[in-house]
């Protein structure tokens, strides 16, 4: 099977590098290509002459706009790379009966109450870059491709930019910190996320009928509060020398921290059908955290 990664220097990107490498023959391109080959979601007719020349049997699109903030002013560029690129990928999937697979986000939903959001709920993004991955959805969706789309939430690397490392690098400089508590979700690994799509890829290819849309994040929840302080007690409790103890992490509401884009308070996705299709039971988000955390300790020894 030849596998087309696009977007392989992302956290989940870089991570399913690793995943997808025994399926098949991977070919993996990030936004500048490899000579003939273009990886750039900006460039339409590009990705589909690759993919014409390639004919990939899987096709998995880890490329993305992921700069909620930003998306607010570059409208048009959020909208090119996550809903029009998908829509082009789906097309020339479908040409070739290829499985596409795509990733999505808890920001589709507008967060209200706090039950965990099922596939079958309503989205209702918030923000631009919500609305925009929410369209590269249902672009996918319509296109009758063979796909897989999973939605996940707060995802971080050992090595990726993300909250864990924002987080550990202001503990080592700052004695105190805020931290917002009322929004709700699960910080979820880029390592969970490729292997279970490498998984998924695999049990498709024993039956087609499991394709589909999937909440795909780590077991339990915490707010990005509850997150900060697990991050400084698995810290301290190594001896890294860091200036904010967890009690002197404090709680605030999001009214307290304006940013551009709105974010859902209520970011729990609820990952049954995932677990109940394909036989999986998803690891506490504590777990993917700690390893994260010492990859991070080893590293910068
Ligand atoms: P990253 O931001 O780590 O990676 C995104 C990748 O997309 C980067 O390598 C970036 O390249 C690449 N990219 C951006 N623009 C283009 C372009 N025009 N052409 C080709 N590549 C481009 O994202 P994640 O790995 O964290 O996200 C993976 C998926 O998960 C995305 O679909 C995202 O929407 C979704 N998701 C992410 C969440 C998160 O917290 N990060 C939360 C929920 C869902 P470069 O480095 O060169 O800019």
């Amino acid at each position: 099977m030849t596998i087309l990664l696009l977007g392989k220097n992302g956290q989940v990107g870089w991570e399913l590098q690793r995943a997808l490498a025994p399926l098949g023959e991977l070919i993996a391109l990030d936004r500048h290509g490899r000579g003939e080959l273009c990886g750039d979601l900006t460039n339409p007719r590009g990705l589909r002459a690759t993919i014409r020349a390639l004919k990939p049997s899987v096709i998995v699109n880890a490329a993305a706009y992921t700069a909620v903030d930003r998306a607010e002013e570059e409208h048009e560029l959020a909208t090119r790379i996550n809903a029009d690129a998908p829509a082009a990928l789906a097309e020339e999937a479908r040409a070739l009966d290829a499985l596409l697979v795509h990733y999505s986000t808890d920001y589709v939903f507008d967060g209200s109450g706090d039950a965990p959001w099922l596939e079958t709920d309503i989205p209702g993004p918030l923000n631009h870059y919500g609305a925009s991955k929410l369209a590269g959805e249902r672009h996918i969706q319509n296109s009758g491709c063979r796909h897989l789309i999973f939605r996940t939430s707060w995802v971080y690397a050992a090595n990726g930019k993300n909250f864990l490392a924002t987080m550990a690098r202001l503990m080592r400089e700052h004695e105190a910190l805020q931290v917002i508590d009322d929004q709700v979700g699960a910080p979820t690994g880029a390592e969970l996320i490729a292997d279970v799509t490498a998984h998924a890829i695999r049990q498709l290819g024993h039956n087609e009928s499991l394709g589909g849309l999937y909440h795909l994040v780590a077991g339990g929840e915490t707010s990005w509060h509850g997150y900060a302080s697990f991050i400084a007690e698995s810290l301290q409790a190594q001896d890294i020398g860091i200036q904010t103890t967890p009690e002197r992490i404090k709680p605030i509401p999001t009214s307290a921290w304006p940013a551009p884009a709105a974010r859902p308070l209520n970011s729990r996705l609820d990952t049954a059908k995932l677990e109940r299709v394909f036989g999986l039971t998803l690891p506490h988000w504590q777990q993917g955290v700690a390893r994260a955390l010492a990859e991070r300790i080893a590293s910068s020894l």
